[in-house]
């Protein structure tokens, strides 16, 4: 602080104001790869080739067939707010092109050594311009095919702050092929070529115009699995493939929006979708998918960000209600179909009974609950299985069942009355039975204990699994039949930094080629599992798809995966004895946290009990 006196107000220096300015636009190779593209796009290109270097760090060179610019458009086309796209403000209402701002190309020209070499087809000649960190040379005519090739070395060379937050190459790489799969979905009729250190990663497939591929972003072992949506109203029109309940995702990358073939990132439509998945998957597992939503423009507005993967909708509650029912209209379906057919099939399967838990329902044997739910208990039932508090805000009808709900909430049990507790002394405990066959239910001399069965069979594998891992005692299993499963190639470009991690779980893995990993070993747990496949996959996802986690962090993500798969599940019925011997080792292992922090056990204080009841 020293100089802070000799401070006065000055106007920045050009290249510095666009630099600052450039953070905007150019976040990181991808982005830059992103601009270009849609550049691209908008030229009317067929063809749109992708070479990098080091991540895009050295070399981004984006090459297409499009119609190229004229000599003096191209003088411009590197200036601030230079665009031929749109004009005045009210275009700014119906935006069809994806550039419109104009500051890509000069963003990019004031970080990095930018060399774009034009051609029009009317022309004999390119035109090639050059400019290093904003500094800007001469014009110059060469020879080049009829197209525009732009070429970016150097990013952020001269920018330190910026070039430290670069992460290393393979991970920037994952970046940019992720952005030309995301196209070459939302323009299947145009063809894509990424090309990295002079290896293919990704080339597309062509396809009609307006038709829907997946696989892309998807892989194309799930893609024959996908259900269709389809939905329409006057001016919002849904087309999609989504995954069935059984082909279902640990992580929430695999679901992908776009609006008029635009990808954008909205947490409204993935709360809809969510919403709609609610009841056919489980907790801390995801849908895949692909939605397309095509509208008028007027009904939204990508302006919000000068990155426009965000947009605001005019009547969100309309796209909210739309998606939702669609899918879960089509999930329900789906779930009618398999149903019929399993139910043929079981006709005389007496395992079924096992289904009967009318006996395990404390609440219900003591008379919280009547047999058969009256009126008003069955429409607040539907509710809650239902509706979001998103919709609750939006209809007012729901909300008002929502007040009746919280009423017989509050009557039934004020929650929060519930404390965390650890359980200390099991002597004293005991054990009533289990609620909903999930929850363990026992008392002691001064409260009612709840104990999510599942989360504390979890944090007591979770500590044993970590231990055996940090020990090396892994004990893994060969598989009689490798596993072959289908990576990006740019994912399976990881295996080499990720070995280490997978020695260390029992996971023998290595490349097989053609965009596949083949799996020789796993870790025991898993060898049971009917499912097992899944199961390699996740962990496999967790380690090439994180690479920013610390080798310790993902050795503990993957204990954690491994012993949620391995608890007891919630809804398993569990015989006295197999909670008495939970208990035990609840307090054995002290465990009071399942390894995502939730708790493991919740009490019911007598006190408050006697509060509630108001005496
Ligand atoms: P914007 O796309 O928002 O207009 P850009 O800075 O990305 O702004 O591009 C400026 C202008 O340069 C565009 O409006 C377009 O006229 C021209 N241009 C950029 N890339 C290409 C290309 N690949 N082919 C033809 N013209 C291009
Ligand atoms: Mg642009």
């Amino acid at each position: 602080m020293k100089d802070k006196q000799h401070r006065s107000i000055h106007i920045l220096p050009k290249e510095v104001a666009s630099q600052i300015a450039a953070g905007e636009v150019v976040e990181r190779p991808a982005s830059v790869v992103k601009e270009l593209i849609e550049n691209s796009i908008d030229a009317d290109a067929q063809v749109i080739q992708v070479e990098v270097k080091n991540g895009g760090k050295s070399l981004i060179n984006v090459i297409d067939d499009g119609i190229g610019m004229s000599k003096s458009d191209l003088e411009l086309c590197v200036k601030p707010h230079a665009t031929s796209k749109i004009l005045t403000t009210e275009d700014l209402e119906h935006i069809y092109t994806f550039g419109f701002r104009g500051e890509a190309l000069s963003s990019i020209a004031s970080v990095s050594r930018l060399t774009i070499t034009t051609r029009q087809k009317q022309s004999d000649n390119a035109w090639k311009i050059q400019v290093e960190f904003g500094r800007e040379k001469d014009v110059e005519a060469v020879g080049a095919p009829v197209g525009t090739q732009v070429k970016v070395e150097d990013l952020f060379l001269e920018i330190p702050a910026r070039k430290k937050f670069l992460k290393r190459d393979s991970t920037e790489l994952s970046h940019i092929a992720h952005v030309v799969r995301l196209f070459a979905t939302a323009h299947p009729e145009i063809r894509f070529e990424l090309i990295s250190s002079n290896k293919e990663i990704f080339r597309s497939l062509l396809e009609p115009k307006g038709s829907l591929v997946v696989s892309p972003l998807l892989g194309t072992e799930i893609a024959s699995k996908l259900i269709e949506i389809r939905a329409q109203t006057d001016n919002i029109n849904i087309l999609g493939y989504i995954s069935p309940p059984d082909e279902i995702r640990f992580n929430t990358k695999n679901f992908y929006f776009f609006i008029n073939r635009r990808p954008i990132k909205s947490p409204l439509l993935w709360r809809a979708t969510m919403d709609a998945y609610k009841g056919f998957i489980q907790k801390g597992s995801y849908p895949a998918g692909v939605i397309f939503i095509e509208v008028d423009p007027f009904l939204v507005d990508v302006n919000v960000h000068p990155s426009k993967q965000e947009v605001r909708f005019d009547e969100p509650e309309r796209f909210y209600r739309l998606l939702y029912h669609s899918i879960k209209e089509r999930l329900e379906l789906n779930s009618k179909e398999v149903f019929l057919i399993s139910e043929d099939k079981n006709k005389n399967d007496s395992s079924k009974k096992n289904y009967d838990h009318s006996d395990t329902n404390i609440l219900e044997k003591i008379g919280f609950f009547e047999k058969e739910p009256s009126p008003i208990y069955k429409e607040i039932e539907i509710n809650r299985h239902d509706s979001s508090s998103y919709i609750e805000v939006l209809c007012k009808e729901e909300s008002k069942l929502k007040g009746e709900s919280k009423k017989l909430d509050a009557f039934l049990l004020d929650t929060s009355s519930l404390k965390e507790r650890p359980i200390g002394n099991l002597e004293n405990l005991e054990i009533l039975g289990q609620l909903a066959n999930s929850f363990i239910i026992c008392t002691d001399k001064d409260g009612l204990y709840l104990i999510d069965q599942h989360a504390a069979h979890e944090a007591i594998l979770f500590k044993r699994i970590f231990d055996q891992i940090k020990n090396s005692q892994i004990v893994k299993q060969q598989l009689l039949i490798p596993e072959v499963l289908e990576y990006p190639l740019e994912l399976i470009a990881r295996l080499n930094e990720a070995k280490e991690v997978f020695k260390k779980v029992g996971l023998d893995v290595s490349d097989f080629g053609q965009g596949h990993i083949i799996v020789h070993s796993v870790p025991q747990i898993l060898i049971k599992d009917k499912a097992i496949k899944n199961s390699v996959k996740k962990l496999l996802d967790l380690v090439l798809d994180n690479p920013h986690l610390s080798k310790e962090l993902l050795l503990r993500e993957i204990a954690a995966s491994l012993a949620c798969h391995s608890a007891i599940k919630a809804g398993q019925r569990l015989h006295k004895e197999e909670i008495r011997k939970l208990l035990e080792e609840i307090v054995q292992e002290k465990v009071h946290h399942c390894p995502h922090g939730r708790p493991i056990a919740l009490k019911l204080d007598l006190d408050d009990l006697y509060k509630g009841f108001k005496r």
